[in-house]
């Protein structure tokens, strides 16, 4: 599954929103290759479409897909250092594949601020000169061996060298390595530093349970998304103490909360969204009567690797695909009434996937 690691300075309410996500969390059974962590939440990523495939099929179980959260606690001020553990929590940050940054927007007395003081955009500093002040020692290091290794004559090297420069240009001016335009051959080349900064971030802007339903009133919030604007960063406001009570609510006391709150979902579904459309992810669906079931892929993939998100054999043995788009499938009402229309295509190995298409795979074994 996909991994967005969720920081923030000490006592912005991550813990909050970290146990609210793990609360809320999925049925493990249905996701055994997920990791089992105390640190990694797994959620079941809502999809409405889901159910009305299910209309169709009627299917023993319907299984969303689902998302992984990583609490990565313990980036402070130094942390590129390696004071209080960080660089620890650092490397944590190189296997997620988006951060979600919280930043403290809500006022109170009772609650100490690390900086004395509510002042997210300052927060989000501290934060962003950290992840770049750790890229930056690995950028210098990779510069001088790649410089060492450009005498033996590969001009890979001197590729490398060329936009690690770029980037390092970048990283002395605050800016994070994912503002530099890097070609697909270098972000091959310097693909393996994991760069921090290079990762898409989105900020999670915590408010009072008062101000969540109309967050964007708050001074603060406005502020963070002015700076996120300039980042071209995506920012969901979100009441972490909100989204710990929805947890321990299901069904219709859900919803009531929720409307009295004057909300139409939780926080923690449009965090959800915000990462999928932030990692350029597709669902595609399969349907059959054992379940009814959601996958993610990255958008681009092909139908084998699409395939082979399910297992490994999928993929080795891809013969063809059986697709027939969402749209197509619930308008026609059945699998042989869309069939019948000659909405059901058969794909091969070059198709690339959709968001939405329903697949069936035939494959060797
Ligand atoms: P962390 O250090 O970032 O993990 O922060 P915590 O989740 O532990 O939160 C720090 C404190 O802030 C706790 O006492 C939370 O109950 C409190 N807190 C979190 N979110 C909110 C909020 O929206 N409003 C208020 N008033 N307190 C909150």
């Amino acid at each position: 599954a996909l991994k967005a690691g969720i920081v923030g300075l000490p006592n912005v309410g991550k813990s909050t929103l970290f146990n609210a996500i793990t609360q809320a969390g999925a049925e493990s059974a249905n996701y055994p290759f997920c990791t089992i962590d105390p640190n990694v939440g797994v959620v079941e990523v809502p999809d409405e479409r889901l159910q009305k495939l299910a209309d169709i099929v009627n299917p023993n179980r319907i299984v969303p897909t689902a998302f992984e959260f990583i609490d990565i606690a313990g980036i402070v001020k130094g942390a590129s250092k390696g004071e209080g553990l960080g660089n620890k929590f650092l490397a944590h940050i190189r296997e997620v594949d988006a951060i979600v940054h919280v930043v403290r927007c809500f006022q109170d007395e009772n609650i100490t601020h690390v900086s004395g003081k509510v002042d997210p955009i300052s927060d989000i500093e501290t934060i962003n000169l950290e992840l770049i002040l750790a890229d930056l020692e690995s950028v210098e290091k990779r510069i001088d061996r790649s410089r060492k290794n450009m005498k033996g004559g590969d001009k890979k090297y001197a590729a490398e060298v060329e936009c690690l420069e770029r980037i390092k240009e970048a990283l002395y001016n605050d800016l994070p390595a994912r503002s530099v335009e890097v070609s697909d051959e270098e972000a091959v080349l310097i693909r393996d530093l994991h760069l921090l900064t290079m990762k898409k971030m989105l900020y999670a802007a915590n408010v009072s349970e008062a101000e969540v339903a109309n967050a964007d009133d708050n001074p603060y919030v406005q502020k963070v998304r002015e700076f996120a604007a300039k980042e071209g960063a995506e920012v969901v406001p979100i009441s972490a103490k909100v989204e710990a009570e929805i947890a321990e609510l299901d069904g219709e006391d859900k919803e009531m909360f929720l409307q009295e709150l004057g909300l139409t979902e939780s926080g923690l579904n449009r965090l959800i969204r915000a990462a999928y459309k932030l990692l350029g992810l597709y669902t595609y669906f399969t349907a059959g009567v054992q379940e009814v079931r959601a996958w993610t892929i990255r958008k681009g993939l092909k139908a084998p690797q699409a395939a082979g998100v399910i297992h490994t054999d999928f993929e080795r043995g891809f013969i063809r695909a059986e697709v027939v788009s969402y749209e197509d499938l619930v308008a026609a009402g059945s699998m042989n009434a869309a069939k019948d229309k000659g909405q059901l295509r058969l794909e091969g190995k070059e198709y690339v996937v959709n968001d939405g298409d329903v697949m069936h795979f035939r494959f060797n074994v």
